[in-house]
């Protein structure tokens, strides 16, 4: 039935593709790309390794150069495209999917790579181009973006008349017995930590300094934790389509140590995106020396822990949901839409950690939405601009079920 072609082969990838091979009667031809073939052929073997019986494609592209991109999607000819490379990268994917005819899948917004900004303007742009084409382009369907957009869509279609108050609560509560990591990509993580929050109140964006507003929040099983306020990409789309939104914030919690480390890493400087020249010695031996340009960021992405690596010994969980205050008939309703993923399940099922297991399942099930004919209208959608009730019927059987409170008190 599906033809699906994966770019990236890093933690959520790796998920994705766990959950694609359970998934052979819905994905029946599966590639993994990226920008190196051995980390595919890797990812396959890992998969093989784990008793899965699948027949899957791998290929060198660099993602960021749109003739490469053409060239494999135009060999091997999928339907849908699943982006799980960097946030970078996905602008030239959209453009080699118009080129070739194929849907588009992503998990996170397009970011240019000298400017730490986050928004869907860029890609919201291409609407046009794919409805004229006939294609879909599913934006951000990971967790938060993506599952957070269906928990907000599956509220406001069964249990509010208006939603008036949203809050997006992202704890990690797990431990992985490192100094400092980061859960994602080091890079895309501390460019989007290290920004100014952004919260929505009656109409307004307002900025805050980055990481300034928090507060104790309880989260099932787990407790109080400190919550910080931050931007995150999904608000802007969630107050466009639930215009009786008052006020929407997103928060997301940090330990003292980590919040130390950080501290450190700005100080020094290393969190700078921009070009620095650094003198490097030859690669010959001669002992010479040449000027060579660095970005710090990418410099200190290379010495932290792998986040791929970080499973095995990672314990605890993540609670990741949404509290939403609005009407129903009339009367106020309070409502916590929530899952919790423990990361240890997480690694004995696919060698990651909870953080990119609970981004690669939605990513499957959004595709599995598409090749099901449920998330198909051409165009470029937000998670919010589809029916959530199928999908987050998917997340139920496929590790990330999820649970309702309603009436409690949301602290917010
Ligand atoms: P990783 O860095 O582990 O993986 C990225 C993969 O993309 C790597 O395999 C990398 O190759 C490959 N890649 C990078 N550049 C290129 C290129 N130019 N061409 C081809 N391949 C390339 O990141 P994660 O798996 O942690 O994150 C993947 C995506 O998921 C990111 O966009 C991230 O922002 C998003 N995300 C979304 C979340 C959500 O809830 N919505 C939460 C967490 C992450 P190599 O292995 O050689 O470096």
């Amino acid at each position: 039935m599906g033809k699906v072609l994966m770019i990236g082969a890093g933690g959520v990838a790796t998920v994705a593709a766990f959950k694609i091979v359970q998934n052979q009667d819905v994905f029946t031809e599966f590639m993994i790309a990226s920008r190196r073939k051995e980390k595919c052929d890797a990812l396959v073997k890992a998969i093989h390794d784990k008793g899965y019986k699948a027949d899957i494609k791998t290929a060198q592209v660099d993602a960021d150069d749109v003739e490469q991109l053409k060239a494999l999607f135009n060999d091997f000819k999928p339907e849908l495209v699943i982006n799980l490379a960097l946030p970078y990268q996905d602008l030239t994917i959209m453009d080699a999917c118009l080129a070739c005819g194929c849907n588009y899948l992503d998990t996170a917004n397009y970011e240019p790579k000298d400017e730490a900004h986050f928004e869907y303007s860029w890609q919201w742009a291409y609407k046009d181009k794919f409805e004229k084409a006939g294609l879909t382009a599913i934006l951000g369907c990971g967790f938060d973006p993506g599952v957070s957009q269906a928990y907000t869509a599956y509220a406001a279609k069964h249990h509010f008349d208006e939603i008036h108050y949203l809050d997006i609560v992202d704890c990690n509560a797990g431990n992985h017995h490192k100094a400092f990591a980061t859960n994602f990509n080091p890079e895309i993580n501390i460019r989007e930590i290290t920004q100014k929050g952004l919260y929505y109140e009656n109409g307004k964006w307002i900025e805050t300094e980055p990481l300034a507003v928090h507060q104790d929040l309880t989260y099932p099983n787990i407790g109080p934790r400190d919550s910080y306020l931050m931007h995150h990409e999904e608000l802007e789309s969630l107050v466009k389509n639930y215009p009786t939104i008052k006020r929407a914030r997103f928060w997301m919690t940090f330990g003292k140590q980590y919040l130390t480390y950080l501290d450190c890493i700005q100080n020094l400087g290393m969190s700078r995106i921009d070009e620095i020249e650094y003198e490097a010695p030859l690669a010959d031996g001669s002992g010479k020396t040449a000027k060579v340009k660095i970005v710090p960021l990418q410099f200190l992405k290379a010495v932290l822990p792998n986040p791929q690596d970080l499973g095995e010994n990672y314990d605890g969980e993540t609670s990741i949901g949404c509290r939403i205050r609005g009407i129903k008939d009339g009367k106020e309703q309070t409502y916590y839409i929530y899952n919790n993923c423990k990361h240890q399940d997480a690694y004995n099922e696919t060698g990651m950690q909870g953080v990119s297991y609970t981004t690669g399942v939605p990513a499957m099930a959004g595709a599995m939405m598409f090749f099901k004919g449920l998330w198909r209208k051409p165009g470029v959608w937000n998670v919010e601009d589809f029916d959530p009730d199928p999908f987050l019927e998917v997340l139920n059987k496929q590790g990330l079920p999820w649970h309702e409170e309603f009436g409690g008190d949301l602290e917010l």
